[in-house]
């Protein structure tokens, strides 16, 4: 079951001891320039950073920004950073996709990916030209280390007359072996699309098999699945649901599609983080929980000051291991160097120009809440 918090901000946002440990580390103070420099954006992150805090936090800040400058650098934020990174530091800010896009089509040498591994890779397969960096190369995700291209090569083996979508959170190895990715956002189009170029009512959609399931229950296509999970997503569970309904009265509960398709049958509105950033932005519910990662809620709630957040404190510990300091030693140092074999990169920027090639929707697909779950077929290599 997800770890409850009943109101208030979600995660302590940065750990302010290790802040200060760190800015004083590299010799960095809140001299007159660290202030003129940053004050104006405390209160961008004031829900989580005391006035007493700030001092730790604003050096690193400023330090991280003027290396941004110097080498010409951007920083991808991806919706699961802390706040201090994503408002603060963050050039764009998004889902994978979204970043992506970004990466592909920014002015500057060097890509920061504030986000996991896989993401990095992503901005390295559209904007091969660049310099992208990691900050942590312990940023992993539970779902892309699930596969490999040799089990996807299994895959197709098995099932040669059906096509494999990959969800982006794999490795550029998975892409490279797949038809064509999908995101949380366009998952269903993307399996009616290529289930209609093939002439097929099967496809097969992996690693996630709690997406695969939730986008069977949207679409006529029959999928098949892979046995893979989203180690935060996966701990939401249809009781859950009821126990935020019975604590909080009139609660609007919105949930990713990366949670066990019995949570969606119960949740109220479902899609990916970009969906439910526009449902409470267009909505503006009195009192709204987010079934997803922490810092999502901290992230949407400062764009969103008339809306009460009940917040869900399901870390993703590996979207944690990124933070002001890695980041800042990972711009001073040019250090995590993401690179891909080229025969690689263009096989998986071939799965990713497939989907991009669709029509562009206007907004995410949501997905129907309500709806009874699908048993659906695993593919498993045992
Ligand atoms: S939240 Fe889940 S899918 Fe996203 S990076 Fe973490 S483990 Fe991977």
């Amino acid at each position: 079951m997800a770890r409850l918090i009943d109101s208030g901000p979600g995660c302590p946002t940065p750990t302010p001891l290790r802040a200060a440990t760190a800015a004083e580390a590299r010799g960095l103070a809140y001299d007159d320039e660290v202030k003129a420099k940053t004050d104006h954006l405390y209160p961008l992150v004031s829900d989580f950073i005391t006035p007493m805090e700030w001092p730790a936090v604003a050096p690193l800040v400023a330090a991280i920004n003027d290396l941004k400058a110097e080498k010409n650098a951007v920083i991808l934020a991806h919706n699961y950073m802390t706040p201090d990174i994503f408002r603060l530091v963050g050039d764009f800010r998004g889902d994978s996709l979204q970043l992506a896009r970004e990466a592909a089509e920014v002015d500057a040498d060097i890509i920061v990916q504030a986000g996991v591994h896989f993401m990095a890779e992503t901005s390295k397969i559209l904007a091969p030209s660049k310099t992208v960096l990691i900050s942590s190369l312990e940023a992993g995700c539970s779902l892309a280390s699930s596969i490999t291209g040799e089990d996807v090569r299994l895959i197709k083996e098995h099932y040669p007359d059906y096509p494999v979508v990959t969800y982006v959170n794999t490795t550029a190895d998975v892409k490279a072996e797949c038809h064509i990715t999908c995101t949380s956002s366009n998952a269903a189009q993307v399996v009616e699309a290529i289930a209609k170029e093939w002439n097929t009512d099967t496809v097969v959609l992996v690693p996630d098999q709690y997406l695969a399931k939730n986008v069977a229950a949207q679409t006529d296509i029959r999928i098949i699945t892979w046995p893979g999970a989203c180690e935060v997503h996966a701990l939401f569970s249809a009781d859950d649901v009821d126990a935020l309904r019975e604590a909080h009265p009139g609660v609007v509960i919105l949930a990713h599609p990366e949670c066990p398709p019995d949570v969606l049958e119960a949740a109220d509105f479902a899609g990916s983080t970009a969906a439910l950033a526009n449902y409470v932005k267009d909505e503006s519910p009195a009192k709204v929980v987010l079934l997803t990662e922490c810092s999502m809620s901290d992230n949407v709630a400062t764009e969103n000051p008339g809306v009460d957040f009940v917040r869900p404190c399901n870390l993703c510990p590996h979207m944690k291991r990124i933070t002001l300091e890695n980041i800042l030693d990972c711009l001073t140092n040019m250090e995590h160097e993401v690179t891909i074999d080229e025969p690689v990169r263009v096989r998986a920027k071939q799965a990713i120009d497939a989907m991009l090639a669709l029509p562009k929707m206007e907004n995410p697909l949501a997905f129907e809440t309500g709806l009874k779950p699908l048993e659906i077929e695993v593919f498993s290599p045992s």
